[in-house]
């Protein structure tokens, strides 16, 4: 697939599609232009990593929970992004393949994958290759949501690697139950100020052209760190969090709290003096708005709220790998749905 005709602004870099299909609230919350999505721009060992952490914590695969949630998240997503007259329209058999062409190419500007349609029956069955990949589990539940919602069918997966390369083959399966009603459980939203500093050309905030978009390879990197960065919606993370908690157990938010904080510590030691020395960042990522950027010892005893938290344990995690210190143990709770309040305790 080619990517010729990609352009960024003129002042901050960032690519005119990304500027022209998503919005920086003023109340923090990043959002998909296309249907009513919200989102965040997340380092992809965050959020994998935390996932191939309880599994190896809990020793058991955890493949058809995390499927059958992402699944249920992307049909919801896929509904939703095509709907009305247009998405009739792509439904249509003429062109339902340019639907998944569309998708295929918003997953490699999003940073998720670079996947290639390699074999389609109308219908009946939609063979894919991705490499680089987010999450090869993940996204074998992203593509069969795609599928069910733009075929109207239920498909069972087969998947598998070769080489580097991930493979996913979706047939149609009669003998899946029909889904009962999917409800769309969303994250509650408060009212906050981000007071962002905008490109004065494209909206977008400063320290968004920090990222790079590679989208030939369908990633996004972090300039500064080098890191991955996946732009997700927040309803899939919840989701999948959410079905973990419910099977598993409430275990979950504590080990999804940890290793949060685990990763992001590692990666501010890593990276002295980069974006994680203050909470500035947290709100260009959709992360949340804390009312303090940089608080000091007081404050951080007294507590800092994060408004529009996208979810509780993973933010409270980053607050505490910034503010990490010896003998300080970190607290959290929820004192209003859509927000979290972080505490440090000093021994
Ligand atoms: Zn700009």
């Amino acid at each position: 697939m080619m990517f010729a005709s990609f352009k960024g602004c003129p002042d901050c870099g960032v690519p005119n599609r990304i500027a022209f299909m998503h919005r920086w609230r003023d109340d923090g919350i990043l959002e998909s232009r296309m249907g009513t999505t919200r989102a965040i721009m997340i380092e992809r060992d965050a959020f994998a990593g935390v996932l191939e952490r309880v599994e190896e914590a809990l020793g058991v695969p955890l493949d058809r929970i995390l499927i059958d949630a992402k699944r249920r998240d992307a049909k919801l997503y896929v509904d939703d992004v095509v709907s009305g007259v247009a998405g009739r329209i792509i439904r249509l058999a003429p062109f339902r393949r340019l639907g998944y062409t569309v998708m295929i190419r918003q997953a490699a500007t999003i940073g998720l994958a670079k996947a290639q349609l390699l074999s389609y029956r109308q219908g009946k069955r939609f063979i894919g290759r991705a490499f680089p990949v987010y999450h090869p589990v993940l996204f074998v539940g992203d593509v069969c949501g795609a599928f069910e919602s733009l075929e109207r069918k239920r498909a069972r997966p087969v998947y598998g690697s070769i080489g580097e390369a991930w493979y996913f083959e979706l047939y149609v399966d009669q003998s899946l139950p029909a889904e009962e009603r999917l409800e769309l459980e969303k994250t509650a939203e408060v009212s906050a100020q981000a007071g962002y500093e905008r490109c004065a050309k494209c909206g977008v905030p400063l320290g968004i052209g920090n990222l790079h978009w590679d989208l030939a390879q369908g990633r996004i990197i972090d300039r500064n760190t080098g890191e991955w960065i996946i732009y997700i919606n927040v309803e899939g993370v919840n989701t999948v969090l959410r079905e973990l908690e419910r099977e598993i157990g409430e275990d979950i938010p504590r080990m999804v709290n940890a290793y949060t904080a685990d990763y992001y510590s590692g990666l501010a030691q890593k990276h002295p003096g980069s974006f994680l020395s203050d909470l500035a960042f947290m709100k260009l990522r959709g992360f949340g708005v804390p009312d303090r950027e940089r608080p000091g010892e007081e404050e951080l005893k007294a507590g800092i709220l994060v408004r529009n938290a996208f979810n509780a344990p993973m933010v409270a995690g980053m607050v505490a790998a910034v503010y990490a210190g010896e003998g300080k143990r970190f607290t959290w709770e929820v004192p209003e749905k859509g927000t979290v309040l972080v505490r440090v305790e000093t021994s």
